[in-house]
């Protein structure tokens, strides 16, 4: 019998180089209120499907997906895996979990709903809170059922203001189409790593964002 002795794979530790690329680990969280499509945004982005049905999140789901970035001015490649929290979209949930759910977060997909406007309004109370818990992390603000224009109920100039307080780019994406779903995560990914690395995200991320409204 021949035996064979198998040789642990020795992993880099966290952000440190292995080749060239570097590995980090990240935990993004949704936000928004009920039924804008963040669960849906997530099952298209990490399964790629899209179902029609309302199932209200219990609690708190989380899904893993690693985003490839690259940043070439600095000559950088980074493999991001995030872990992608879903939250429940109660407005009450969130000062019950805030603190549970939001620490540790390195970057919020806020997402509203461009057929309820008062999904945008709310927006605020949703950033507010997670930047008392996690801090000043990167958001994404992110216009979803982008499909369902004809029944927009508000438009792109309010989307630029309220983005601009906030201090975060948008996009409009739609869960159902698939538009802009993973590139709004690849925005985000990029805005997380940069933050984390020091470098600067305005080549990567905020001409994309800019594009797609
Ligand atoms: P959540 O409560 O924010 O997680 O919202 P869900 O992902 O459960 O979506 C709520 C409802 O909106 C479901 O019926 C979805 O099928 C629907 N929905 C989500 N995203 C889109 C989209 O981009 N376009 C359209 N037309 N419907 C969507
Ligand atoms: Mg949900």
């Amino acid at each position: 019998m021949v035996r064979r002795r198998v040789k642990a794979k020795a992993r880099p530790p966290e952000g440190e180089p292995s080749g060239n690329v570097t590995r980090m680990r990240t935990k993004v969280c949704m936000v928004g209120d009920g039924a804008v499509g963040k669960s849906s945004l997530v099952r298209r982005y990490v399964l790629d499907v899209f179902d029609d049905s309302y199932l209200r999140t219990l609690g708190t789901k989380v899904l893993k997906k690693t985003i490839d970035l690259e940043f070439p001015r600095d000559r950088i490649a980074i493999q991001l895996t995030a872990t992608i929290w879903d939250i429940m979209g109660h407005t009450e949930f969130r000062h019950l979990v805030a603190d549970t759910y939001f620490a540790g977060a390195k970057g919020i997909l806020a997402v509203a709903d461009l057929t309820r406007r008062e999904t945008l309004v709310n927006l605020a109370g949703w950033i507010d809170g997670v930047r008392q818990v996690a801090g000043n992390v990167p958001v994404l603000m992110v216009v979803n059922k982008g499909d369902l224009s004809d029944r927009a109920t508000f438009g792109p100039a309010e989307v630029r203001e309220v983005a601009e307080g906030f201090g975060c780019p948008h996009v409009t994406t739609s869960a159902k189409t698939g538009k802009m779903v993973p590139a709004a995560f690849r925005i985000l990914g990029t805005m997380i790593a940069a933050a984390g690395l020091g470098l600067s995200a305005d080549e990567t991320a905020a001409p994309i964002a800019a594009r797609s409204t």
